[in-house]
């Protein structure tokens, strides 16, 4: 590869034929993951150690979304701490206290850590033990790091469950059993049982669980599947505890949703005939739901800027299953060991960048001109302003969008801003 190749890359970022950038990033920090994690676990409570910037992000991502009493909160580090004139552990603790006394459903309490707490080294874990040990058989006090400094937002929800894991109670026997790994909706989470108990698989674990009290054991013979592609970390530490990683494509689309229960179904001794006669009905449903959608789709041109790091399992769906030619697929992070099935599926001819330069990506973005492009928040507003069509990427965090009830909708995620524009042309 040259130096000006058709990509526009520096032949210096290059490794194995993906193409790494490095420069300004334009993505959210990880304390966006409470978003979603604190619907997920409903007697847990995130409490973030933060600036006004911080609460400021929670309430603009989160605002929008919030029906009852929120399970988050920011405990601001004011002028004062960030001097180190205050004693910022005392405080702490005082916030702590008054939060626990109003809220007595909390069973779970995470000190989330940010870019400022980092900053003047203020050792929440030391805290999250001091405040355990005070509040014995009460509340558990964990806690993890969602700061912005190197990372992007689906990595918050990595360091969670990383933390999460190592609190799983070590399993008694050496028997079967399954881990299914990474947010997901509860329908989704409801559907994915189903099947799995059909084929005959079990007893299988949902990791974040949705109560505190369900954490799952772990040891030999736990069988993990990742749900989501972001849960690289987390994977790593329930393998340093015993679990084995079964290889698969994630649930994504009809045949990303097959691969992964064959895959399951593989791991655990389960038949290919079984596997096609618990999912032939479903299977049924997804492909003629997703039909109409294709119809939509195919053809059509498709970029992804880094921000999800769903964005490998999202292509391979969009090109396979809906016929989009993939322009450029760039992801935040490239994880060899948890996204090689995903990133062979797409072949040698695709364009796959790591990383971000954005500004080289928006002049290869704009000289490409697809018909569409999944990206962050903060572009697309001005990318829609200059033309283009955008999908915001966070929204296929929030959705329920894996398995095969989901795989039409899956579609018509991408399908509707290009019908709007079709409608808004006419
Ligand atoms: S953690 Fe860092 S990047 Fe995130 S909102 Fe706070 S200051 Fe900003």
């Amino acid at each position: 590869m040259s130096d000006s190749d058709n990509t526009g890359c520096d032949a210096a970022y290059c490794r194995g034929g993906l193409v790494q950038e490095e420069g300004q990033r334009q993505v959210f920090c990880g304390l966006t993951s409470i978003v979603w994690l604190h619907r997920k676990m409903h007697d847990a409570f995130f409490l973030v150690v933060g600036s006004r910037t911080c609460a400021h992000l929670l309430q603009s991502a989160a605002g929008v979304m919030i029906f009852a009493e929120p399970r988050f909160a920011t405990a601001i580090l004011g002028e004062r701490d960030l001097a180190g004139l205050a004693d910022c552990n005392e405080e702490l603790d005082r916030v702590v206290h008054e939060l626990l006394e109003r809220r007595p459903e909390i069973r779970t309490l995470f000190l989330v850590g940010s870019c400022p707490s980092e900053v003047i080294k203020l050792d929440l874990s030391k805290a999250a033990e001091r405040l355990t040990a005070a509040h014995e058989g009460r509340v558990r006090v964990l806690s993890y790091s969602g700061s912005g400094l190197e990372t992007t937002f689906t990595q918050g929800e990595d360091q969670f469950l990383t933390t999460l894991v190592e609190q799983l109670p070590a399993k008694q026997d050496e028997a079967p059993s399954l881990i299914v790994l990474g947010t997901l909706a509860e329908v989704v989470e409801d559907q994915l049982h189903r099947l799995l108990e059909e084929l005959g698989i079990g007893p299988v674990h949902f990791l974040p669980p949705r109560s505190s009290d369900d954490l799952p054991p772990v040891g030999p013979g736990t069988r993990v599947m990742q749900a989501q592609p972001f849960t690289g970390e987390a994977t790593r530490a329930l393998i340093r505890r015993g679990a084995e990683r079964v290889d698969a494509p994630y649930p994504l689309g009809v045949e990303g949703t097959l691969a992964w229960l064959r895959a399951a179904a593989h791991a655990f001794g389960v038949s290919d005939e079984r596997v096609d006669a618990v999912t032939e009905a479903p299977v049924e449903r997804a492909r003629a739901a997703l039909a109409p959608q294709r119809e939509t789709l195919a053809g059509k041109r498709i970029t992804f800027l880094p921000d999800s790091q769903l964005e490998l399992p999202l292509a391979r769906f969009l090109a396979q299953e809906c016929g989009m030619e993939l322009v450029e697929v760039a992801t935040p992070y490239f994880d060899r060991e948890c996204h090689g099935v995903e990133r062979d599926a797409l072949g040698e001819e695709v364009r796959l960048i790591e990383g971000q330069d954005v500004d080289r990506q928006l002049e290869r973005l704009r000289a490409d001109s697809p018909d569409l492009t999944v990206c962050g928040l903060g572009l697309a507003n001005p990318l829609e302003a200059e033309g283009l069509r955008t999908k915001w990427s966070i929204e296929l965090v929030f959705s329920p969008i894996q398995g095969f009830e989901q795989a039409g909708d899956l579609a018509e995620l991408f399908a509707r801003p290009l019908v709007r524009h079709a409608t808004l042309k006419v």
